[in-house]
C-alpha cells in the first residue's frame, strides 16, 4: 500500500463487524500527464454472508475496485480491511472468478486438476484434495465430469468449473467480475441461481460486479452503483426481495422492476425517480 499504514492492523475503520471494510480507497493509473484517476475516495462495508452487486458505466472503474480488494492491486491511497486485517496481497479466505473461463482454466489439465489446482502445496492430504475436488463439482452439478477436459465442455460448464475450483479454497468470500457475461442468457440464469445455492450451501460473502442491472438486483442483498469514472459510489441500494429468488416470480415482482429501473436510471446518469 502507498499510504500511511494503521498503528495496528486490527485497527478497522468504522465497522469492525463487517467482513470487509474499504476505507476511502482511491486508485490512479500512471503519474504526470498520463494520469488516470479510475477510483475516488470509495467507502463501504461488507457484512458477512451480504451478496453485493456492483454496477456502474463501463470503465467506471468496477474492476479495479475488485482487484483492489482482491490484493491484486495497491491503491494510491486508502485500504481494504478483510477480516479485521489490512490487506497487503491475496488475503486467505478469498476466491476470484474471472469472466473469460477460457484463459483461466488450464486446457491441458482434465478438470478435477484444474479444480484441485489451487490446492497444490497445501496442507491438505492427498485423499482431503480427493475430496474437496469431488464435493466442489459436485456442488455447481458437474459431478461425474472430473476426467473431461475443459475444452470438452459447453461454455456454462466450463464456467461452473472455474466457480468449483474457486469453491476448493473453501473461501469466505468470492470475488466475482461480470463472470456470466460470456454465456447465452438461459445458461446465465443457470448459473444466476447456482450461485445462490452456493453461497447459501458454503456460508459466503459474494461481491459480484456485472454490467447487467436485472441479474445485479436479481442476485444481491445490496446493489452498489458506481458514477462515471473517477467512480464514487451514488446509491447503495439494499435489496429485500423475498428469499429464495426464482427467475420468474422474483423478477415479475413489482418492488423488482422498481429497483431495476431505479438503478438502470442512476447508471444512466439521471436521478433515481428519473
Ligand atoms: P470497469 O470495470 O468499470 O469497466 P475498469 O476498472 O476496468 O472499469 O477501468 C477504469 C478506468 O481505468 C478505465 O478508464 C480504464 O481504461 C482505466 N484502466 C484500467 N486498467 C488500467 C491500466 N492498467 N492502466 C491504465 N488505465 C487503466
Amino acid at each position: 500500500m502507498t499510504d500511511v499504514q494503521p498503528k495496528s492492523t486490527h485497527a478497522v475503520p468504522g465497522d469492525p463487524g463487517a467482513l470487509v471494510v474499504v476505507d476511502n480507497v482511491s486508485h490512479t493509473y500512471g503519474s504526470g500527464s498520463t494520469a488516470h484517476n479510475a477510483i475516488r475516495n470509495l467507502a463501504f462495508s461488507v457484512q458477512p454472508r451480504e451478496f453485493v452487486s456492483i454496477v456502474g458505466p463501463s470503465g467506471a472503474g468496477k474492476t479495479t475496485l475488485l482487484r483492489t480488494l482482491a490484493g491484486l492491486l495497491s491503491p494510491s491511497s486508502g485500504g481494504v480491511w478483510v477480516e479485521g486485517k489490512r490487506i497487503s496481497g491475496v488475503p486467505d479466505d478469498m476466491a476470484m472468478v474471472f469472466q473469460d473461463y477460457s484463459r483461466s482454466l488450464l486446457p491441458w489439465l482434465s478438470v478435477e486438476k484444474n479444480v484441485a489446482f489451487p490446492l497444490g502445496g497445501s496442507k491438505h492430504s492427498t485423499a482431503e484434495r480427493h475430496e474437496i475436488v469431488r464435493e466442489s463439482l459436485e456442488a455447481v452439478g458437474l459431478d461425474g465430469f472430473g476426467k473431461r477436459y475443459p475444452w470438452q465442455l459447453s461454455g456454462g460448464m466450463q464456467q461452473r468449473v472455474a466457480i468449483a475450483r474457486a469453491l476448493a479454497y473453501r473461501p469466505k468470500l468470492l470475488l466475482m467480475d461480470e463472470p456470466f457475461a460470456s454465456v447465452d442468457a438461459q445458461t446465465r440464469e443457470g448459473l444466476e441461481d447456482l450461485v445462490l445455492q452456493i453461497r447459501d450451501r458454503y456460508d459466503m460473502t459474494i461481491l459480484f460486479v456485472t454490467h447487467d442491472i436485472d441479474e445485479s438486483v436479481y442476485l444481491a442483498n445490496r446493489v452498489l452503483v458506481l458514477s462515471r469514472p473517477p467512480a464514487h459510489i451514488v446509491e447503495d441500494l439494499r435489496i429485500e426481495l423475498p428469499e429464495p429468488r426464482d427467475q420468474i416470480t422474483t423478477r415479475e415482482n413489482p418492488d423488482f422492476v422498481h429497483l431495476r429501473s431505479r438503478v438502470a436510471r442512476l447508471v444512466h446518469g439521471g436521478t433515481p425517480e428519473g
